[in-house]
């Protein structure tokens, strides 16, 4: 072994869903919104003034932060954008789990959180998710150095009403709690308000998934203005031109566009209750998911077989392999219905056989 090798800060990084580069697919693997985003971001993309890129962006991002402070009526020194919620995510970690108790999440969640925590030394503790795959509140009042949950959670899709979110934030007032909402407007109803009532909460959210440009990398965060300023030291200590003229142009026409993201909404939350029709007359199991995905699986059949064979008719889902509880799942993004159909026929003949 090299000398140099003990000072590598080694990690195990994440590993993000397949972008499989076919010109036929139904891609289903990783919470993309079907739709294009709103028809102004076309615009912005076709008429962008190249010679601007000459210059620096805004480092505070100002055009697409006030643009999302006036949707959610909030002030803009109560909002911090990052280059998707990933990086927004990423820079709450490093701001605020600083102590030496260990943070708490569910042992079945995003999996970026772990990765985060290794990487930047957290300690940690996950904290089980009962028999329906469901957060109990109450596994959160303990010591501990912060709290983070997906709310609806990923990849369950299991919602926790606002009460219950709000009873963890109470049970917390000396630790920051971050829910994270990456797929809140699929019929979940937002922890924002509660930012004017609890100055330890962050709510994070996101463009990637019910505003259609996770191509785009844009996430935001809402909380008290002095969490927002802590949160920026360390963003502008790291990078402070964190988003290209393009993106900030492109997210803040996308929040302008309230009818288009509401109409979009709709339509994956009907194609949703469609497919999970079509999925328990098959057979399949799930819970009650409020996002765009469903976490399913089947008591008669293999399903990492059925991954494998859903693949080869390039029907691309997500399947976890850890933690064990959940192998026998697989999580499958709401499409278009046409994509959905199509799944559901794949899976009808599938059973036949
Ligand atoms: N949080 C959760 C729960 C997610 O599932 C995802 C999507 N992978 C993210 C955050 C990050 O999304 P993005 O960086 O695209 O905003």
């Amino acid at each position: 072994m090299m000398k140099w090798e003990e000072n590598v800060r080694k990690v195990v990084p994440y590993t993000p869903g397949e972008q499989p580069k076919k010109s036929h697919m139904i891609k289903l693997n990783t919470n993309e919104n079907p739709y294009p985003p709103a028809p102004a971001v076309a615009e912005v993309v076709k008429n962008f003034n190249t010679d601007m890129l000459r210059m620096y962006p805004d480092p505070a991002i100002g055009d697409l932060v006030q643009e999302i402070a006036d949707f959610y009526k909030v002030s803009r020194d109560e909002v911090f954008v990052g280059v998707g919620s990933d990086d927004v995510l990423a820079m709450i970690f490093l701001t605020f789990f600083n102590g030496k108790k260990p943070i708490l999440f569910p042992d079945i969640t995003y999996s970026f959180y772990d990765v985060w925590a290794d990487m930047l030394r957290i300690p940690y503790e996950t904290v089980p998710l009962d028999d329906a795959f469901c957060i109990r509140p109450q596994d959160y009042a303990r010591e501990n150095g912060g709290v983070i949950f997906p709310n609806p959670n990923a990849p369950t899709g299991e919602l926790l009403p606002v009460e219950v979110v709000e009873s963890i934030i109470k049970a917390n007032p000396d630790v920051i709690v971050v829910v994270d909402e990456a797929y809140i407007d699929f019929g979940g109803e937002s922890a924002l308000p509660l930012i004017h009532k609890y100055d330890n909460l962050i709510v994070v959210q996101t463009f990637s998934k019910s505003r259609s440009l996770a191509g785009s990398r844009i996430g935001y965060a809402f909380a008290n203005k002095t969490l927002i300023k802590y949160l920026s030291d360390v963003k502008y200590s790291f990078n402070s031109y964190t988003m290209d003229r393009i993106t900030i142009e492109v997210g803040t026409q996308a929040m302008r566009d309230r009818a288009y993201f509401e109409q979009t909404t709709a339509k994956i939350i009907a194609t949703r209750e469609w497919t999970k029709k079509e999925l328990a007359k098959l057979g399949f199991v799930f819970g009650d998911s409020k996002s765009n995905f469903i976490f399913a699986t089947h008591p008669d059949i293999d399903t990492v077989k059925l991954f494998e064979d859903l693949k080869s008719a390039d029907i691309y889902v997500r399947h976890f392999n850890k933690p064990e509880r959940i192998r026998p799942y697989l999580r499958i993004s709401i499409g278009t219905d046409a994509q959905m159909q199509e799944m559901i026929e794949f899976l009808k003949k599938y059973l036949e056989k």
